[in-house]
């Protein structure tokens, strides 16, 4: 694996629900369609599954439905984690992400965070060691209050969940919810490496 050349260009990477990642300058980068479609067939061949004597014939081969499911989500996400990450660390040198060990959003209570998670947690393992194979850079930043603070001025802007814009009333900036978040995750991580340095 030859180094990807340098670009000069930074990111910051929002993980999140609607997307799988929003980046700061806008870009996002979905996946949900395809993971929905593979947590369906997960959910129907686990009632199946529920519903046939344990250790008959039927329900061995819904068992294997279902692990087929999850094989199938599983090459799924890595295809995506893959294609997504060389085209972050192709296109940049700093890449920004939110500390997934910090981030307790996620508590895996239902079948589609527990998925969500593990796409994000591909994403940011794929990214890494390609950027490290590349000679470029991966930051994992405190993502405390990302989608609260202004990332022009740095202003507390509270927010509800559903409030899917950010508009500071200090600066003026309006702009996605996600990428402002996103926009965070990049300033944090270039304060990171400005103390660092
Ligand atoms: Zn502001």
């Amino acid at each position: 694996m030859e180094p990807a050349p340098s670009t000069g260009e930074e990111i910051g990477i929002d993980l999140g629900i609607l997307n799988l990642a929003t980046a700061s300058n806008g870009d996002l980068y979905d996946n949900h369609r395809f993971l929905k479609q593979s947590e369906k067939k997960i959910r129907y061949w686990n009632k199946i599954l529920s519903r046939r004597k344990k250790g008959s014939r039927r329900w061995h081969k819904a068992k294997q439905q279902l692990t087929k499911a999850y094989e199938q989500l599983a090459n799924r996400r890595r295809d995506r984690a893959h294609k997504v990450s060389r085209q972050v660390v192709d296109q940049y040198d700093l890449i920004a992400f939110e500390d997934l060990n910090i981030q307790d959003m996620v508590k895996h209570k239902t079948l589609s965070k527990w998925i969500l998670d593990a796409s994000w947690r591909s994403l940011v393992v794929y990214t890494t060691y390609k950027a490290e194979e590349a000679g470029k850079c991966v930051i994992q930043v405190n993502p405390q209050n990302t989608s609260q603070e202004c990332s022009n001025c740095r202003q507390m802007v509270r927010k509800t969940l559903d409030e899917r814009t950010h508009c500071c009333p200090n600066c003026g900036y309006t702009v996605d919810r996600d990428v402002n978040a996103a926009g965070n995750i990049l300033n944090r991580a270039k304060e990171q490496l400005e103390t660092a340095s």
